[in-house]
């Protein structure tokens, strides 16, 4: 019995399904370039995008080829496993990606990546793809212990910023928007603590700059250590994160109290600052949260001098000591 011919596509269905597929495209660019670079981590690599095969290392897609369709009745077929990644993905909030080591796809163990890009511009898509192949790739880029997510997180967001970079040359604008939300998170009610990586995108930033155009040269494998590195520098322990929420937890108050009163907050945020200028980290994620609109209006406003304040007491303290302290 013939199937019945489905509805054709009207235009708007026509065009999501265009998008996705130029974006299904890039996608296996980037992942085949990834793969030629790491060809042993990455040898049992699977992308999935939604509910499309981006990628598959040719170890795994040989594996695929040579299952003849019996072979599925001992398990999932691959494209059920899609679909369950997928849902299960879609069903997770605020997550774009996920990287998984030791997955199992239809009977055979890979290394996977999920991505759900719903209206997702280019930009933000191959973030989240190198983000994740970062995950996988990284030294430092696994999850262990709860004391290693963020230093895990920011090896993969230092290596999604360094690739970001390279790509888009001088293009800051979406890594402004990053830096902007995740600088805001200690101020905000269970913001997650594992992706305040502010400071690793801030650093890679850094980094590219001082190398001036040999950065646009450099080969995946340098990006990679050069990311590995920046984790190292950037990344908080968890003792470390939880320090600066217990700092913050005044202004914390004061954001998410009815009727806030921002210049409260940052009268808060300067005295935490003050109060606690011989830690490098808690100082650091003051100076992050007050250089967000409207937060950054605000402070210039109530303190004008405050960024020379603390770029004098900076150069000060490095010169003296690895100690920074600050005099606001
Ligand atoms: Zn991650």
């Amino acid at each position: 019995m013939q199937e019945p011919d489905a509805p054709p596509l009207n235009k708007t269905q026509r065009q999501r399904l265009a998008k996705q597929q130029a974006l299904g495209e890039k996608f296996n660019a980037v992942a085949q370039e990834a793969y030629e670079a790491f060809p042993k981590k990455l040898s049992h690599l699977v992308v999935i995008a939604d509910h499309m095969l981006a990628f598959a290392a040719p170890k795994v897609a040989g594996q695929m080829a040579d299952m003849s369709y019996h072979h599925f009745d001992v398990g999932y077929p691959m494209s059920r496993d899609i679909d369950n990644m997928a849902d299960h993905l879609a069903g997770l909030p605020r997550i774009n990606g996920l990287a998984q080591k030791d997955d199992v796809m239809a009977g055979m163990t890979v290394d996977s990546i999920a991505l759900k890009t719903d209206g997702d511009r280019e930009e933000a898509a191959l973030w989240t793809l190198d983000h994740e192949i970062g995950h996988h790739i990284l030294r430092n880029g696994h999850y262990k212990d709860k004391d290693h997510n963020n230093i895990a997180e920011s090896a993969a967001e230092a290596y999604a910023a360094l690739r970001h970079l390279q790509r888009y040359k001088k293009n800051m604008s979406h890594i402004n928007y990053l830096v902007n939300n995740i600088s805001l998170n200690p101020l905000f009610p269970d913001m997650d603590r594992d992706h305040y990586t502010a400071g690793s995108i801030i650093r890679a930033v850094e980094a590219a700059d001082k190398m001036g155009d040999d950065f646009y040269k450099m080969p995946l494998k340098d990006t990679a250590v050069l990311a590995a590195k920046i984790a190292d520098d950037t990344g908080l322990s968890d003792k470390k994160i939880a320090k600066i929420w217990r700092a913050y937890e005044g202004a914390r108050n004061i954001i998410n109290a009815k009727d806030a009163d921002l210049s409260d907050a940052c009268t808060e945020i300067f005295s935490v600052m003050k109060r606690h200028a011989h830690d490098a980290d808690i100082v650091h994620a003051g100076e992050l949260c007050l250089n967000v609109d409207p937060l950054k209006a605000l402070a210039d406003k109530l303190k004008p001098d405050w960024r020379t304040e603390l770029k004098y007491t900076k150069s000060h303290a490095a010169r003296k000591s690895s100690v920074r302290t600050v005099a606001l």
